[in-house]
């Protein structure tokens, strides 16, 4: 099948989310799967392509010609960098300050009108667009190419003024919302399929609580919206061979976990005793729900547990973080930072690891702390419901602890639940062995995507 997939973000050219890691693992997989991707994405700048190839690709509209980039890059294999006017900046959506650039809506906007331009031109059997950023694209279109939207993250919708409405195409009177454009609900209405990213997210955003304002939009188009439970790059997150880790270790032999742990609990700041050892890895915003976590850390000593905190984004809630560090060394720890090598670390060397969402579209951490046998205690919500197996509702096959609610009250009883759960060593290893065997590779998702596409095309 030949499809063409575009995107804002691809890991590792250019990572903001899980959007860039879904994006990179998917297409991944596709090919591995036997099928033709065209992968495009902005060309922001700076990336080196092999065999590479410059076209020039005609955009009927106010975006003029756009620059294509055409080769293969190191990690990613082949790509369509594409330049459009103002799209190449140090970081895809921010500036230095970490405000949003003031032209985003002009970039994205022309963006996915030389994505719709390229689909033209090329014809492909599907084409998959991804989040607002590229949602637009399907106004362009006229419909008699097979589409998918797939959901990341219904927080950002990419909303802008009535005026951009005839600029985006001839369909562009579907994106229409409340007296301006919304990208998102625009492609819910024209896309043949829409995608989130869980099942059960698939199911919380045609709610009102759950649908960021456009649950009506979804509700519109009963079955054609779905959930796919996102897969994790098993390759890069493989304890067995990870040369990120102190020492390898698997789910047959848990031995080199050990080292693992103790030099995350030096590194910390902690003892290296038998006190259970709780993670975080994290981006610092409102949706992961870590202030919940801020009520808790004075009582961790006497449970006790001790917790580290890896995590970059909001200035107020990290000076918080590091005020509680201050206060209580012993047993709360906070690093502020995008680290890579470091949530290795934090995934390998933890007993548990805790992720206490208010929304979670997927969610990855808790997959990667899985396969690393740090066991995740988790709100019930989004993919963490998909993923998580509470282990007093099924001991045998549980896989860690939700909270029934995103609160301190609830966050602590289920992270306490689980301490004393674990202070038995053979029970712990047993639960750690079972996380660590799960399947989190994209090759079932990937399946379950062709599937879509070949009912899109078998029904066309
Ligand atoms: P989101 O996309 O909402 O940030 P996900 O759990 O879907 O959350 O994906 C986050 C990705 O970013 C994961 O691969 C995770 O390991 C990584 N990550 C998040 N925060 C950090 C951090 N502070 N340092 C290193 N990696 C991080």
């Amino acid at each position: 099948m030949r499809i063409v997939f575009a995107t804002a973000e691809l890991s590792p050219i250019a990572t903001v989310g899980g959007l860039a890691a879904a994006a990179a693992g998917l297409v991944r997989e596709l090919r591995i799967q036997g099928h033709q991707v065209d992968l495009l994405l902005p060309d922001y700048g700076g990336v080196e392509l092999v065999d590479e190839r410059i076209s020039t690709l005609e955009v009927p509209s106010w975006v003029g010609p756009a620059r294509v980039r055409s080769g293969r890059h190191a990690v990613v294999g082949d790509i369509h960098l594409i330049a459009v006017a103002g799209i190449e900046r140090s970081h895809p959506y921010l500036r230095p300050d970490g405000e949003g650039w003031p032209d985003n809506t002009e970039r994205f906007l022309g963006f996915s009108r030389a994505v719709a331009a390229f689909v033209e031109a090329n014809r492909p059997d599907v084409v998959h667009v991804n989040d607002w950023h590229t949602a637009t694209t399907l106004a362009a279109l006229d419909g008699s190419i097979p589409s998918v939207l797939s959901l990341h993250n219904l927080a950002y919708q990419g909303t802008a003024a009535a005026d951009w409405i005839p600029k985006i195409g001839p369909r562009g009177l579907h994106y229409e919302w409340w007296g301006g454009l919304n990208p998102l609900t625009g492609a819910i209405a024209l896309a043949d399929r829409i995608i989130a990213v869980s099942p059960n997210y698939s199911r919380e955003i045609r709610t009102p609580e759950g649908g960021f304002g456009i649950d009506e939009a979804l509700g519109f188009r009963g079955d054609a919206v779905v959930g796919i439970l996102n897969g994790i790059d098993t390759e890069i997150w493989d304890p067995a061979t990870d040369p990120l880790l102190v020492s390898t270790f698997s789910a047959l032999d848990l031995t080199g976990r050990e080292a693992n742990r103790r030099a995350l609990s030096e590194r910390m700041g902690f003892a290296s005793d038998h006190v259970p050892l709780a993670t975080v890895v994290t981006r610092l915003t409102e949706q992961k729900g870590i202030d919940l976590l801020l009520p808790i850390i004075p009582v961790l000593a006497e449970v006790p547990v001790r917790l580290a905190v890896l995590g970059s984004g909001d200035a107020s809630l990290s000076a918080q973080l590091h005020a509680a560090a201050r206060s209580h060394p012993e047993s709360f720890a906070f690093v502020e930072g995008y680290d890579e090598a470091l949530s290795h670390q934090m995934f390998a060397g933890a007993d548990m690891f805790v992720m206490p969402s208010r929304f979670e579209p997927c969610g990855l951490t808790q997959m990667q702390a899985m396969r690393y046998g740090a066991i995740p205690v988790v709100t019930a919500v989004g993919g963490l419901v998909d993923t998580v197996i509470d282990l007093d509702l099924d001991p045998r096959q549980g896989t860690g602890v939700v909270a029934n609610a995103a609160d301190p009250v609830a966050v602590m009883a289920a992270l306490f639940r689980l301490a004393r759960r674990i202070t038995d060593t053979r029970r712990r290893e047993r639960i750690q062995r079972r996380i660590m065997s799960i399947d989190w590779s994209w090759a079932e998702p990937a399946r379950k995507y062709v599937t879509i596409y070949r009912d899109l095309v078998t029904t066309d």
